[in-house]
C-alpha cells in the first residue's frame, strides 16, 4: 500500500535524489519543494510533512532542481501507490481550473479528490489496514437499486434524429446547443447519443443540475442504457453520497468499470480514462456554480475539458443561459433545435393576470382560484409556484410599524410556523439561521397587535385548505424536505396522484414530470424580478418556463397563470408567446447596449470584515494596487475597476460585506489582469485582516 522503500531511513549521501514539485491543500500560492529516492510520476500522491503536519499531496511537477536551497529540502514521507497517478488530461484540467479561478493549485487538485484518497489518517494508525481504497474494494456494492427491464428505444422524429447524427457525427470537438422546449425529448437525444458513444468503447459523462430530487431519471437512465446487459454500468456521484459510496463510485468511474457517470457539478473533476461525450442538461441551471471555495462552473468546464480531450459536449436546455446562446449565434456552438413537444401534446396556455387593479384574497386572484376549482373538479392536479417558504416574510406592529429584524444581519426574521402537536410559531432569519420565539408584544410601543405581512409557502398552504377543504394538499420547500428522504416521499405522494395542491418554491420547478398535472399558479413573480442583478429577468424566465413546463405534459390542455403588476415586461410577455428567442434577442440586445455579459467579462471581490469601512477601505486600496506597480500589469488599461458597493445584504452574522467589481471586454486582458492582481489582494488582505474572495465570471453581482 505505502511504498517505504522510498523512506530514507538515514539522510543519504550519494543517492540520486528526484526533485518534486508537490501541490497542498493549503491557503498558499506555489508549489512547494520535497525530494524522493526513487522516481516517482507526477499525478502521483504522497505524504509529506508540513509544518508540524503530515498531508497528503499530489506530485504536480517532476524537476530538475530545487527552487530552494537543497539542503533545506525535506523527503517525502510515503508514496501512496493504491490508485495510479492521475492522468496528464485530469493534471490539466484541475491546472485550468486553478489558472482560471485563480485559486492555488493545491486548493483544488487535492479536494477534487475523494476525500479518503487525501487524508493521513486513511493511510496510518489503526483502522487504516489495507487503506481506502482496497477497503472499498473489499465492502459489497449495494446492487443497483432498481431492477428495471431495458426499455426499447423510441422511434426518434426528425429533428431528433438530426440531433443525434450531428452530435455522433461530429469529429474532435465541438459544442453543441440542444435547444427545446420541455417535453420536446432533449433527454432521449441525450440516450441515443450516449448509447452510441458506448457502443465505440468511450465512457460518457451526464451532468445534471440535481440528482436527489429526481431518482426516476436515474432509473429511466438506467433502463435506457441497458442496464441489464451492464449492471455495472453506470455511477452516480453527488454530494449526498456518504463519504465510502463517493469513493467507490469515484474509483469504478476512474478505472473504467463504469461506463457512465451521473452526477451534479462536481462530476466533471472526475477521471475518466475513455471519456467520449459529455451532456450537460439545464445547461443554463445556476446549480452548476459552486459558490464557495473553488468558484468554478461546471458547465464551462465542461466545454473547456470537451475541448482539450478533442470530444463533443452536449448542452441541452429550454432556456439556454443568454452566455450559451450568444455562442451559438456567433457559430461557436453549433445550434440543434427541437421545436416542438416530442409527444403530440399542446405546450400549455399561459394567463397573465393583472394584478393591478384586483381585489386579492390572501394573494389569490378571482381568476386563479376559479381555475383551481375547475382543475380540481377534473380531478387534475395544480401547483401553486411561490419562491417564498416560512409564513409570512416579516411579522409586524401594527400600532408603531415595528417590524421583525435579525440581530446579527440587515435582514428581517421570517415567521415560520411548525406543526406538531401543537401550531408553533417562531421567527427565523434565513441569512444566519438566527431563531427566536414571537414576541408577545411589540418590543418598541409594547402593542399586542403584530400582525405577519405578505405571504409564504406555509400560508399559502393555510389559505389553500380553508378554501379547498376536500382537497388533499402538499407542500414542497427547503423546509418541508429538511430530513433526508422526505422530498423523494414527498414526490412519489405527488406522482402517485395522492396530493390535488402541490404548494412549492423553485424545488417543484426542477425535471419532475407529473402526469395529472393541469394547472401552473404563479405568485409574486415580480419579486424575483425586481429585487435582483441584471440576470434577475433571464432567471425569472427561465425559471418560469421551467415551472410551466410542468402543466399538461400527457393530457394537454396544460394552463399556466401568472398574476403580475407588470404584464408588460419583456420577460412575461415572452413567456405568453413561449418565446425564448424573441427574449433572447431583447435582452442580448440591452446587455450589449450597456456592456454586460456576454459582451464582457467580470470577476468580483467580495471583502467581509467586522467593519463595513474596513471591508470598503481594502476594496479601494485593492482597486488601486495596479497603479503601485503598473509594469506588473500590462492590460490594467483594458480593464474597468469598479468603486467598492456594500452588498445588498450588508450585514450577515454580524460581518459586513462589500465588493467589488472589475470587467474587461476581453476574456484574456481580464485573465492576465488576475493572474497579478489575486495574489496581491491575497497579500493584502492579510494586512488589512478581512477576508476576501475573488469570483471569475460570477452570476449574481
Ligand atoms: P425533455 O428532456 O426535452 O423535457 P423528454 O426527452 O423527457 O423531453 O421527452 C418528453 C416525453 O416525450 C417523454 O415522456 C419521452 O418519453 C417522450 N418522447 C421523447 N421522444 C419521443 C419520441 N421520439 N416519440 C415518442 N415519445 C417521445
Ligand atoms: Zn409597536
Ligand atoms: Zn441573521
Amino acid at each position: 500500500m505505502i511504498n517505504a522503500d522510498v523512506v530514507p531511513t538515514q539522510e543519504p549521501t550519494e543517492a540520486t535524489r528526484y526533485w518534486l514539485g508537490v501541490a497542498l491543500d493549503v491557503p498558499l500560492a506555489g508549489l512547494f519543494d520535497y525530494y524522493a529516492l526513487i522516481p516517482v510520476n507526477a499525478g502521483t500522491r504522497v505524504i509529506v510533512s508540513f509544518g508540524r503536519r503530515q498531508m497528503v499531496g499530489l506530485v504536480a511537477q517532476v524537476k530538475a532542481a530545487p527552487d530552494i536551497a537543497p539542503g533545506s529540502v525535506k523527503a517525502i514521507e510515503a508514496v501512496l501507490d493504491d490508485i495510479p497517478p492521475m492522468s496528464d488530461d485530469w493534471m490539466r484540467l484541475v491546472s485550468f481550473a486553478a489558472r482560471y479561478y485563480q485559486r492555488p493549485l493545491g486548493e483544488v487538485m487535492l479536494p477534487a479528490l475523494p476525500v479518503a484518497l487525501r487524508k493521513v489518517a486513511s493511510y496510518t494508525g489503526k483502522g487504516a489496514r489495507g487503506g481506502p481504497v482496497a477497503r472499498a474494494d473489499k465492502s459489497k456494492r449495494k446492487a443497483a437499486a432498481v431492477c428495471v427491464g431495458d426499455a426499447p428505444p423510441l422511434q426518434l422524429n426528425p429533428e431528433q434524429t438530426q440531433a443525434v447524427q450531428a452530435v455522433t457525427a461530429a469529429q474532435g470537438h465541438q459544442t453543441f446547443l440542444l435547444h427545446g422546449v420541455t417535453g420536446s425529448g432533449k433527454t432521449e437525444v441525450y440516450m441515443h447519443a450516449a448509447k452510441q458513444v458506448l457502443a465505440q468503447g468511450r465512457q460518457v459523462l451526464f451532468m445534471v443540475p440535481e440528482i436527489n430530487l429526481t431518482p426516476q431519471f436515474e432509473q429511466s437512465l438506467r433502463a435506457r442504457l441497458g442496464q441489464v446487459d451492464n449492471p455495472d454500468l453506470l455511477a452516480v456521484l453527488h454530494s449526498g453520497l456518504a463519504d465510502g459510496e463517493r469513493l467507490r463510485a469515484w474509483l469504478r468511474i476512474a478505472r473504467g468499470q463504469a461506463r457512465v457517470l451521473l452526477g451534479t457539478r462536481l462530476s466533471i473533476m472526475t477521471p475518466m480514462p475513455d471519456l467520449g461525450l459529455i451532456i450537460v442538461d439545464e445547461e443554463h441551471d445556476t446549480s452548476y456554480k459552486q459558490q464557495d471555495g473553488l468558484r468554478y462552473s461546471a458547465r464551462d468546464l465542461a466545454v473547456w475539458r470537451g475541448h482539450d480531450l478533442q470530444v463533443p459536449v452536449v448542452l441541452g436546455s429550454a432556456t439556454p443561459s443568454l452566455e450559451t446562446w450568444h455562442n451559438a449565434q456567433r457559430g461557436h456552438y453549433q445550434l440543434l433545435s427541437l421545436t416542438q413537444r416530442a409527444r403530440a401534446v399542446q405546450l400549455p396556455q399561459v394567463r397573465l393576470v393583472d394584478t393591478r387593479r384586483l381585489a386579492l384574497e390572501h394573494g389569490f386572484s378571482p381568476q386563479l382560484l376559479d381555475a383551481i376549482k375547475a382543475r380540481l373538479a377534473q380531478n387534475e392536479q395544480v401547483l401553486i409556484f411561490l419562491n417564498r417558504r416560512g409564513y409570512a416574510p416579516v411579522v409586524s406592529c401594527n400600532s408603531c410599524g415595528w417590524v421583525s429584524q435579525c440581530p446579527r444581519c440587515t435582514a428581517y426574521t421570517i415567521l415560520h410556523r411548525t406543526q406538531g402537536g401543537r401550531t408553533h410559531n417562531h421567527l427565523q432569519c434565513h441569512h444566519c439561521g438566527y431563531h427566536a420565539s414571537v414576541p408577545r408584544r411589540c418590543p418598541d410601543c409594547g402593542d399586542q397587535d403584530l400582525r405577519p405581512m405578505g405571504r409564504g409557502t406555509q400560508r399559502l398552504e393555510e389559505h389553500l385548505a380553508e378554501w379547498f377543504p376536500q382537497a388533499r394538499i402538499s407542500r414542497i420547500d427547503a423546509d418541508s424536505t429538511r430530513l433526508k428522504g422526505s422530498a423523494e416521499a414527498l414526490f412519489a405522494q405527488v406522482h402517485a396522484g395522492e396530493v390535488d395542491i402541490l404548494v412549492g418554491t423553485q424545488m417543484v420547478a426542477k425535471g419532475h414530470d407529473f402526469a395529472k398535472l393541469g394547472l401552473v399558479g404563479v405568485l409574486n413573480a415580480d419579486a424575483m424580478l425586481f429585487a435582483q442583478d441584471f440576470r434577475a429577468p433571464e432567471r425569472l424566465f427561465a425559471q418560469l418556463m421551467q415551472v410551466a413546463g410542468r402543466a399538461g405534459r400527457h393530457a394537454g390542455s396544460g394552463e399556466v397563470i401568472i398574476q403580475t403588476d407588470y404584464p408588460e415586461q419583456p420577460v412575461y410577455q415572452a413567456l405568453l408567446k413561449h418565446d425564448y428567442q424573441g427574449f433572447a434577442r431583447y435582452s442580448l440586445e440591452e446587455r450589449k447596449a450597456v456592456g454586460l455579459p456576454p459582451f464582457a467579462y467580470q470577476a468580483l471581490l467580495t471583502a467581509e470584515a467586522r467593519a463595513l469601512k474596513t471591508a470598503v477601505a481594502f476594496l479601494s486600496e485593492a482597486a488601486t494596487l495596479p497603479d503601485t506597480a503598473p509594469e506588473l500589469y500590462p492590460t490594467s488599461e483594458a480593464v474597468t475597476r469598479y468603486d467598492p458597493v456594500p452588498l445588498r445584504v450588508v450585514r450577515v452574522a454580524n460581518t459586513e460585506r462589500a465588493q467589488l467589481l472589475v470587467e474587461s471586454d476581453s476574456r484574456p486582458a481580464l485573465q492576465t489582469f488576475l493572474a497579478t492582481w489575486s495574489a496581491d489582494v491575497a497579500a493584502l488582505a492579510t494586512r488589512h485582516r478581512v477576508r476576501c474572495h475573488l469570483e471569475v465570471d460570477p452570476l449574481e453581482i
